[in-house]
């Protein structure tokens, strides 16, 4: 039991990564005594980081998820400036600046160093599973379908199960450029005879006879071919049939954080 007066001393925890503050708080008159005998000697007493998340935030943007009721009984509140108290919930993101600003920067404007974010915005751009898309057609491969180009993403060349679906029976050839170029996905490349290649989203199906043909017996259902060969065959085989298929996507990735 605190008498009246008395005061207390209390060790901080940092509230984000729970490790207790070296320096002491001496509670005053701010808390009736009983409030100061319900508080133990070490407790969360404010959001403020302590040294070591300091550290971590300082690296760049920092994104709290927000609650509007507390996580546990006597969490501190925190205050909108209209008197409505909110309660962080311990997640957070630190984003590098230019990854912040890339995201939530308005004309490229500058981002606060801290955000606060409902539980809800916090899960739509954090934890929201990128919907992948088939380089080759647009259409999802995985993930949450979502209208947000941001949560669109491609990742890599093969193809999905309706155009694997839609090319069977004929040979596919990929055209494939030696360097990166606009379509393709950032940091991902297929291997040509050893070689990195990048698709360039024409394609171009073939009869498994004639494939045999150009480009020999043990020609499988899915070639990736360079650009300069691709261009020669599809002049041979174009005189035959007309038009080329191309991809519709041009996304880049962009979600890695
Ligand atoms: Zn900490
Ligand atoms: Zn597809």
């Amino acid at each position: 039991m605190s008498e009246p007066n008395e005061l207390k001393k209390v060790y901080p925890v940092c509230f984000w990564c729970g490790t207790t503050f070296q320096e002491a708080v001496i509670l005053g008159d701010e808390f009736t005594p009983e409030q100061k005998g319900a508080i133990p000697e070490r407790c969360v007493l404010h959001y403020d980081p302590c040294p070591k998340c300091t550290s971590e935030w300082t690296q760049g943007c920092v994104f709290i998820e927000y609650g509007f009721d507390a996580t546990y009984d006597g969490q501190p509140a925190l205050e909108r400036p209209d008197g409505t108290k909110f309660y962080p919930t311990g997640r957070l993101v630190v984003l590098n600046t230019e990854k912040a600003v890339a995201m939530f920067g308005k004309d490229g404007g500058d981002i606060e160093p801290i955000s606060f974010l409902t539980k809800e915005n916090f899960g739509a751009v954090f934890e929201r599973e990128p919907e992948i898309l088939c380089f080759w057609c647009g259409e999802p491969k995985t993930g949450v379908k979502s209208a947000e180009k941001r949560l669109k993403s491609v990742s890599d060349y093969e193809p999905c199960e309706t155009c694997r679906k839609k090319y069977s029976g004929k040979c596919v050839l990929f055209e494939c450029d030696y360097a990166p170029n606009q379509k393709s996905v950032d940091g991902v490349s297929v291997k040509v005879l050893g070689k990195s290649m990048y698709p360039t989203g024409r394609l171009m199906r073939l009869d498994f006879k004639v494939a045999a043909r150009l480009l020999g017996p043990d020609t499988g259902d899915f070639v990736y071919v360079p650009t300069d060969k691709f261009k020669f065959l599809s002049g041979e085989v174009k005189q035959k049939r007309g038009g080329l298929n191309e991809s519709k996507v041009s996304l880049r990735r962009n979600d890695d954080y």
